[in-house]
Parts: structure tokens; C-alpha cells; sequence
């Protein structure tokens, strides 16, 4: 597989063309950001440590049946991905209580919310990502109704494997973004699922194993997503 041109560079991947038109190159950087690009840092490690962690939270997926973006791991950084039309939107569940929904809510954070609570955000840094419905979705044309109802019951499919997943090793799923597009006719899960876009806490101590570490300056971020990455067993080198 050949890596061509670049296609975006986002704020922690960057995706390049490959010599198939329907496949892409994600390549997992060092660098780190919160606060929608505010406070960037390059965290030695964590491109490796993300994109074997998506890789193998992606196959566990795919086994479970939700379709995934992911074909193959192609070198340290790098992961060989199905080329999609993605959404404009990030999907958020969550188990408890953390982040935007207490500063929104003025809920305290570590709550656990029966059910877990499923929430859209508009995928743009320059308006901070904003709350979105599904009446926004069907009116601006972001995507379809029944693209919006994929998205939802696939998410919290997501919920019910990874939850389980964590759990058996330990630790809590807080909550999580999923970002999908789609392939042909199917909607696919794409971009990733690793410690940056989701938040687990050790379920004896509630210790924060994930982004929130960074964001809230904490020390020891990709120590802790190796933790987890050792406690999943995901082979790093
Ligand atoms: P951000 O866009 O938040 O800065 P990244 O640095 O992770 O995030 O950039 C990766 C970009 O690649 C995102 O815009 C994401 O939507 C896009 N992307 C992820 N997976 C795919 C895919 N399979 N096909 C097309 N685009 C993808
Ligand atoms: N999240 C993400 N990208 C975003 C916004 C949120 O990956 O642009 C993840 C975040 O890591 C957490 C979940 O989505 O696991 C919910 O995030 P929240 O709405 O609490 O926002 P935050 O205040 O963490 O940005």
C-alpha cells in the first residue's frame, strides 16, 4: 500500500491517500490537545500507544458486528483505514457523570445516569463543538434520519461491548465520542477509539486513566494510557 498526499491534518492524526482510491493511511501523532486545539502538546509514545489501542479496540468491535473503518496496523503510527464520507458530528454516551455535562448541568461529577445518556455535538473547533439535536441534523441536512438512527444504536452498542470489556479488566467506562461516516450503503464507525476521546477511571480508586489527565494537568498521561492499553492486553513495543 502506498502512502500518497495528505488529506487533512487534524489536531492528534493525520490522514494521507493511499494507492486505493477507497483506503486511507491514519497516522497517530504525538501530539496532544484540549480545549478544542488551546493547549497543544507532543507526548513521546502516544501516537504508538493510540493506534495500537484503536486497532485493538476496533477488531473487538468488528467482532462483535459493528462495522469499522480499521483493515490493519501498518507500522508503529500508522493504521490502514477504509476511506468515508464522515458526518459532521461526534456521538457521546455516557455512564457517569463527568466533563461538559457537569459544567452544563451543575451535576457532580462521578454520578452514575441510568440510562446512559446519548448526546450530539457539532464537529467544529471554531464554535467549540456545540450541543446539536436530531431536528438540527435533519434540518441542516447533516446527515439522514435513518443515518441519525444508525449512529444512535450503534453507539450504544459500542456502550454494552466496552463497558463489559473495562469492566472485566477493571475499569470504568465514564463516557465516550464515537465519530461515523459512511462506506457505499453502510454506516461505518471511523476515526478512533482510544484514551483521548473517552474517559476511564480505575473502578477501585476512580483514578483517571485518560485525556482528562492532560487536560486538567495531571502528569503521567501516556503512562496511563499504557496502563490500560497493558490491562486490555494490546501488545506495544
Ligand atoms: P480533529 O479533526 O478533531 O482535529 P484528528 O486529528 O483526529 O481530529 O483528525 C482526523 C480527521 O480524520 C478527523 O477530521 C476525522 O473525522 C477524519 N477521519 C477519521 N477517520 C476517517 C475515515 N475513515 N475516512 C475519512 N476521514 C476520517
Ligand atoms: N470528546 C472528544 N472530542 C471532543 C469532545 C469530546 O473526544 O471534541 C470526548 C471526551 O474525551 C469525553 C466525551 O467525549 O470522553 C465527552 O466529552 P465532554 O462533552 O464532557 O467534553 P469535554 O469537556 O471533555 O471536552
Amino acid at each position: 500500500m502506498k502512502k500518497k498526499d495528505v488529506l487533512c491534518t487534524g489536531k492528534a492524526k493525520s490522514v494521507y491517500y493511499t494507492d486505493d482510491d477507497k483506503k486511507l493511511i491514519l497516522h497517530f501523532r504525538n501530539d496532544t490537545s484540549a480545549f478544542d486545539g488551546e493547549k497543544i502538546e507532543k507526548l513521546a509514545r502516544k501516537g504508538e500507544v493510540n493506534n495500537k489501542f484503536n486497532a485493538f479496540i476496533m477488531q473487538k468491535l468488528e467482532e462483535a458486528g459493528i462495522p469499522t473503518h480499521f483493515e490493519e496496523l501498518i507500522s508503529d503510527e500508522e493504521s490502514l483505514v477504509k476511506k468515508l464520507d464522515m458526518f459532521p458530528i461526534e456521538c457521546v454516551v455516557r455512564n457517569i457523570a463527568a466533563g461538559s455535562l457537569c459544567k452544563r448541568l451543575g451535576v457532580e461529577e462521578g454520578i452514575e445516569v441510568s440510562p446512559p445518556i446519548f448526546e450530539f455535538f457539532l464537529k467544529d473547533d471554531a464554535l467549540h463543538d456545540p450541543m446539536i439535536n436530531e431536528y438540527h441534523i435533519q434540518s441542516f441536512g447533516w446527515a439522514k434520519p435513518e443515518d441519525v438512527v444508525a449512529m444512535q444504536e450503534l453507539t450504544f452498542k459500542v456502550n454494552t461491548v466496552l463497558k463489559k470489556l473495562f469492566a472485566d479488566c477493571g475499569l470504568l467506562l465514564v463516557d465516550y465520542k464515537l465519530e461515523f461516516g459512511r462506506f457505499g450503503d453502510q454506516i461505518v464507525l471511523g476515526d478512533e477509539f482510544t484514551p483521548d476521546g473517552c474517559r476511564l477511571w480505575d473502578a477501585e480508586t476512580r483514578k483517571k486513566l485518560d485525556k482528562d489527565r492532560f487536560r486538567q494537568g495531571l502528569g503521567g498521561v501516556v503512562e496511563a494510557y499504557e496502563e490500560v492499553a497493558s490491562r486490555l492486553g494490546v501488545k506495544l513495543s
